[in-house]
């Protein structure tokens, strides 16, 4: 028997020094050669580790021994029984915390590299045209129930494709003009082109989902009404999009702007394309991204990307950045530079009302917090400034409460999320559910779409039980 190499198949990218000037996705993903080799460092477990750790249960197993076999389209197809959106996931899921931190050749070498297969696999459906709708292996005759899913971000995604598998009509509606959530709005298209998005929604939408865009729940209509025209239940995916501010002096000055306004002007509105598109973006020649999640990488490969020098100031280190391992090192390739262990104090303006620099200050490590990670302590007396024409906040993200006006009697946790039951979605109201980030607060797009996914099959039971008469 040949000896399994210990090592991952590398995948190709985008050289640093180029990708840096375009938006084109930096990550190209395998060849069919290359999947192949990789599928091949797979041990097919009887018992596999790997898919504990996906939180929508894909058959990990199964759809690598399909790529083994060359079967392509049918490891997309396995793919799809569990996850409605693998094109996407293969491309942003941490799959480094998730399902290859479980698989058991990691024990001894490099995990199997599962996002890229994944990847892979999609991708080589759709290029092929052979796209099959979305896992949906035959139409399911209808129930005669109809049910509301607020927000078209992974979670609301997720719900309406397996509502759709009861034979539920599903409408989702959303507020924004174009649906996907932080798919469209937030990751960047070097990190997830938006044909694939455009591409799995359409899928969905095939599959019986109806979108309605450009309808805020709480303002055009509300949930209450819903359920009195005709809904026989709520799904809330409405995420978690609401800036939170830094709270220090100079938070007014102009060119202090939140991650969320940047990221969605560059990628939603394509300012990335400007001229071709009408949306202007402005970003300072020296500009600093605060924060260590994902939303903080983006924003600054965006501003990268757009001319700026960059630096991304984090108050924890390296060790304890939220953001996806990959991205941390893509954005350290493209000359993003980076101050750990420093916190913002003040912002610093000129007489014009523009932002000249960012006063911080270093920190020491202390204990752990209840997060796990250790608390950043501030060194007193180590301040300093960094000069600068741009600040953008990416410190973190809340809930926007707008949705819960109507909602009265919902319960939420003093952090604003819905509190919902962990195993069905439901929401101490009747009828109403919750997943994604609006209930568990900023997350991902697997955890997103795996309580939605929940969700669904929680609004089924309810839909059975309250209706008996259609089992
Ligand atoms: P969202 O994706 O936020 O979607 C919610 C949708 O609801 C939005 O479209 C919004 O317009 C709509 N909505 C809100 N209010 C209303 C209303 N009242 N009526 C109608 N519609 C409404 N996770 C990863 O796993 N990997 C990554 O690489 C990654 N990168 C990220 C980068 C950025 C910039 C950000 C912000 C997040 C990133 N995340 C990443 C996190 C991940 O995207 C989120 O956890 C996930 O999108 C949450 O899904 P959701 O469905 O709960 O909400
Ligand atoms: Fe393959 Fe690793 Fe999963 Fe085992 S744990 S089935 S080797 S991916």
């Amino acid at each position: 028997m040949a000896k399994m190499n210990m090592k991952r198949t590398p995948a190709a990218e985008q050289p640093a020094e180029l990708r840096q000037t375009n938006f084109k996705e930096v990550a190209l993903g395998y060849t069919a050669k290359e999947a192949v080799v990789e599928a091949n460092r797979c041990l097919v477990c009887g018992k596999p580790q790997c898919v504990e750790g996906c939180p929508v249960g894909i058959n990990i197993p199964q759809f690598i021994s399909l790529i083994k076999e060359q079967k392509f389209v049918e490891a997309s197809q396995a793919i799809k029984q569990a996850n409605a959106l693998p094109a996407i996931c293969g491309r942003v899921c941490p799959q480094e915390t998730q399902c290859e931190i479980k698989c058991v050749i990691g024990r001894k070498g490099e995990p199997v590299s599962i996002g890229r297969l994944e990847r892979f696999a999609a991708d080589y459906e759709r290029e092929s045209g052979a796209n099959h709708s979305n896992g949906h292996s035959a139409p399911v005759p209808p129930s005669g129930f109809k049910v509301a899913v607020i927000g078209s971000g992974p979670s609301g995604l997720a719900c309406a494709r397996e509502l759709r598998k009861f034979g539920h009509e599903v409408v989702i509606f959303e507020a924004l003009h174009k649906p996907g959530g932080v798919l469209v709005y937030g990751i960047p298209e070097f990190r997830l082109p938006k044909a694939i998005v455009d591409d799995e929604i359409r899928q969905l939408q095939e599959a019986g989902v109806k979108i309605m865009t450009d309808t805020i729940i709480g303002m055009s209509y509300k949930i209450e009404e819903l359920l009195h025209e005709g809904y026989d239940a709520v799904f809330i995916g409405t995420g978690a999009g609401l800036p939170k501010f830094l709270n220090i002096p100079g938070e007014n000055l102009m060119g202090v702007v939140s991650a969320n306004e940047f990221l969605t002007r560059v990628n939603l509105m394509e300012g990335y394309r400007f001229p071709e598109t009408d949306t202007p973006v402005y970003v300072g020649p020296r500009t600093v991204v605060l924060g260590g999640g994902n939303t903080a990488m983006d924003a600054a490969r965006c501003a990268r990307r757009l001319g700026a020098e960059v630096t991304i100031s984090y108050r924890r280190s390296r060790e304890e950045m939220p953001a996806r391992v990959e991205e941390v090192n893509h954005a350290e390739e493209e000359g993003i530079h980076y101050e750990f262990l420093t916190a913002p104090t003040r912002i610093i303006g000129n007489e014009k009302g523009w932002v000249t620099g960012l006063e911080c200050q270093r920190m020491g490590l202390g204990e752990p917090d209840e997060s796990g990670r250790r608390r950043p302590v501030p060194i007193q007396g180590s301040e300093f400034v960094i000069d600068c024409e741009m600040i953008i906040n990416a410190v973190g993200s809340g809930i926007n409460s707008l949705i819960f006006r109507d909602a009265n009697g919902l319960k939420r946790t003093k952090w604003g999320t819905a509190i919902v039951d962990e195993e069905t979605g439901a929401t101490s109201v009747p009828g109403i559910f919750a997943g994604g980030d609006v209930a568990i607060g900023a997350a991902t797009v697997i955890l997103a779409m795996g309580t939605g996914k929940k969700a669904a099959h929680g609004i089924h039971q309810y839909l059975m039980e309250k209706h008996p008469a259609h089992q």
